[in-house]
């Protein structure tokens, strides 16, 4: 096992988080699992071992729920005052934010994110995310209702907790993530068992110190680090879960609907995306290139909402698409935690894989590398050069399958098809995200009514915030994340009547 010494410099606090035994975190203790097996985590700049944890199963899981469950029907947890509640996640969003520093390299080592992105972007919107739900745990309400039956009546509804809820997250923004499901589900007073990506549970299980120091009762967090078969599969099946929420594939996301039938748990889906950027001849066209660019781009494409297919006016087309090659051609390659990195590697051998597969199917069927390609010229690490690829044409993979990679389908349409451009971008199994450059008002909002998505940004792309509701149409989910839309996806309703 290679060590922290070969890796590149992180900073003490951190290096001392590294080498420390790793444990699952359950009922308010951290012990090993069960099996008493670990499997490795790997730095994708380099391919090394960075350390181990554990290799939570059935049995872990199961003492997980088991925890979640008494912290939830005896706990103090939903029964705590609302504002007590939000002053413990208030609590946890100042720890979080006094070791930004140590999350950003967490999050740069084990993900391979460039350092200045987790520190601008992951971090931030994590510790936002917490401060934007202590708010709203004093503000769940039900309503006061009139019945047509009769003046005889006063009915009114609570809103409870939906009990306990198994949250399933991926790789992309490991702590993010986390901050997605955590947030609001404490907030509305529920219980959680949460399970890492196998593939980036560094950060996740540093917040589990910090959940543990912030006053949480016992059993009201519970943190799991395993794979998805082994864990990921039993958490959603179990039948004393409430809730299943989960964020990753679509495929996986179909598995977690059969498994939450056993005992019909409620399911909340965040699932993948092949969102269309469209780009009209009378857009801003500086401020075009640089934002499709980074539309694709940001976080190496490892977005659900990544803008990948990129739909160009023909009389811009050749500026645009030689605009977002440019920048694609140099962009700097090179470890997250190294001070000249602009795109770090993707995240596992096998993700890179993957990507690169993509890569060349298209060129197989035949379209052509305007910038990047499937090589990337380093010898080491997991790293896919920002690829534009153009002459694709509508059926094939690259511009239908979620590509999960810096890879962008770059598409033109004439003056003669514009009615048609809004159901070319439809065109898609997916409808998470959308974004429309234009100087012309009236073509943004009506682009944006006629997308089916579940965010359309107008000359702007991968802008979020806690308040924004964010999810997809079709087949990239089930429900909404953040804003006051998912306080529906951890409560359930309770109607009240009472005859006078
Ligand atoms: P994934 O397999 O869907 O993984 C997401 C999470 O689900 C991980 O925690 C995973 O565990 C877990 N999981 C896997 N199989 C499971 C099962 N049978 N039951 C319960 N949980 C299970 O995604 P991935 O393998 O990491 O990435 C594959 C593709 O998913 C990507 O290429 C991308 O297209 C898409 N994706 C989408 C998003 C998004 O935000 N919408 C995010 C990530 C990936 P492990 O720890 O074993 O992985
Ligand atoms: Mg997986």
């Amino acid at each position: 096992m290679a060590t922290l010494t070969q890796e590149p410099q992180v900073s003490r606090p951190t290096a001392d988080f590294v080498s420390q035994v790793h444990h699952n975190y359950i009922d308010g203790r951290f012990v090993p699992a069960v099996s008493g097996k670990a499997f490795s985590v790997y730095n994708p700049a380099t391919g090394y071992v960075i350390t181990q944890v554990p290799e939570a199963e059935a049995e872990d899981v199961n003492r997980a729920v088991l925890a979640a469950r008494r912290a939830f029907d005896e706990g103090p947890w939903p029964r705590m005052s609302p504002s007590e509640r939000g002053r413990i996640l208030w609590k946890l969003a100042d720890l979080i934010e006094q070791h930004t520093e140590e999350f950003a390299e967490l999050e740069s080592l084990d993900n391979g994110k460039p350092l200045a992105v987790a520190r601008v972007a992951d971090l931030p919107l994590t510790v936002d995310m917490f401060r934007y739900m202590a708010g709203w745990a004093s503000k769940i309400t039900g309503s006061t209702l009139q019945l047509s039956a009769g003046p005889n009546y006063h009915s009114y509804t609570l809103r409870e907790p939906i009990g306990v809820v198994a949250q399933i997250i991926p790789w992309n923004f490991p702590l993010l993530m986390a901050a997605w499901k955590l947030a609001p589900a404490l907030a509305c007073g529920c219980t959680v068992i949460l399970k890492l990506a196998e593939q980036t549970p560094l950060s996740g299980l540093r917040l589990a110190q910090l959940i543990d120091e912030a006053g949480f009762p016992p059993g009201v967090v519970n943190i799991l680090t395993g794979f998805g078969e082994g864990a990921g599969a039993p958490l959603a099946a179990h039948e004393l879960v409430d809730k299943v929420a989960f964020t990753g594939s679509t495929e996986v996301g179909r598995l977690i609907v059969h498994a939450a039938a056993g005992n019909l748990k409620k399911v909340s889906l965040e699932l993948g995306g092949k969102s269309p950027v469209i780009v009209f001849a009378d857009a801003n066209i500086d401020q075009a290139i640089s934002g499709t660019s980074s539309a694709i781009f940001f976080n190496h494409g490892q977005c659900c909402c990544a803008g990948s297919r990129l739909f160009v006016h023909e009389r811009v087309f050749d500026e645009v698409v030689d605009g977002v090659s440019r920048i694609a051609s140099s962009t700097q390659l090179a470890p997250g935690l190294d001070p000249s990195c602009q795109m770090g590697p993707l995240v596992s051998e096998e993700q890179y894989q993957k990507v690169v597969g993509y890569i060349e199917s298209g060129i197989a069927d035949g379209a052509h590398v305007h910038a990047g390609g499937p090589n990337s010229g380093l010898e080491r690490g997991y790293f896919v050069r920002p690829t534009v690829l153009t002459h694709t044409s509508p059926g094939m993979k690259v511009v239908q399958e979620e590509i999960f990679g810096p890879v962008v389908c770059a598409i033109p349409f004439n003056d003669k098809e514009l009615d048609q451009i809004v159901h070319r971008a439809n065109d898609s199994v997916f409808g998470l995200a959308a974004s429309v450059w234009t100087q012309n008002l009236s073509t943004a909002h009506k682009v944006a009514r006629g997308l089916r998505a579940g965010t359309v940004w107008i000359n702007c792309h991968n802008v979020f915030d806690a308040s924004l509701p964010f999810g997809g149409y079709k087949q990239s989910g089930w429900g909404r994340e953040m804003g006051s839309e998912v306080l529906n996806s951890y409560t359930e309703t309770k109607a009240v009547t009472v005859a006078l």
